[in-house]
């Protein structure tokens, strides 16, 4: 997955954009991995415990997959785990987004593939491409190639690439899956509807572009910030 850019969200200085982002980056809890910044937003046990699974999924690209673990080093300058929807990339602060549920609850393959996704984005940004509405449905179908590339050079890794490829059957980066994703996040943060209307406008429809992807991807984040 990726943060979209266009829209009116490209009106807003980028300083003020990234700043959400910022303050849940220095909220959260640090750590290192071969000197790659982790971030884990969450407890002190519970970050450890993710941290630990973080260095397991990095430890598994660096041994199988050496080439993709230097783009990732080359390209990304932290993960953060977090409060999200599967996963995102903010170029502007070169860092991968991970659902920090997704990581507590999957093996370290599939944290991993997920790792590498995100890095796709952050390498295929550093080269020029942007993930404008036209160009997203080639780089999540490119970012899903990489990750089955890098799976396929692990044993016993069929049921994971199996359900990457499903994935695609049901594209999540429209407007429509992002607006739906954050409404049920506010939902099961227990934000009351007249709220989530407020946070995300009106549900996207054919034809007519989102008011702010900005809010739609951020207003969850930081609700279960400030919960915190
Ligand atoms: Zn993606």
């Amino acid at each position: 997955m990726h943060n979209n850019k266009e829209s009116t969200a490209a009106e807003v200085p980028r300083a003020v954009r990234s700043l959400p982002w910022l303050i849940i980056v220095r909220l959260a809890r640090s750590f290192r991995y071969d000197g790659l910044e982790i971030r884990v937003f969450e407890e002190a046990d519970e970050a450890r415990e993710v941290f630990l699974k973080a260095s397991d999924a990095l430890g598994l690209i660096a041994d199988r997959d050496p080439a993709d673990y230097r783009r990732i080093r080359r390209h990304v300058s932290r993960i953060l785990f977090m409060s999200v929807s599967g996963g995102l990339y903010v170029p502007r602060l070169r860092t991968c987004v991970i659902s920090i549920d997704y990581a507590k609850r999957s093996t370290a393959l599939d944290v991993a593939m997920m790792i590498v996704h995100e890095a796709t984005h952050a390498r295929l940004w550093s080269l020029g491409c942007r993930y404008t509405r036209s160009a997203q449905d080639w780089e999540e179908r490119t970012c899903v190639k990489a990750e089955i590339a890098f799976a396929s050079k692990i044993s016993d890794s069929a049921q994971s690439i199996a359900r990457t490829q499903n994935l695609l059957s049901e594209p999540w980066w429209t407007d429509d899956a992002k607006y739906l994703r954050s409404a049920d996040e506010l939902g099961r943060l227990g934000c009351p509807p007249w709220l989530t209307r407020l946070l995300l406008g009106r549900r996207p429809t054919k034809g007519r572009p989102q008011v702010c992807d900005t809010s739609t991807s951020l207003a969850p984040r930081l609700l279960a910030a400030c919960q915190r």
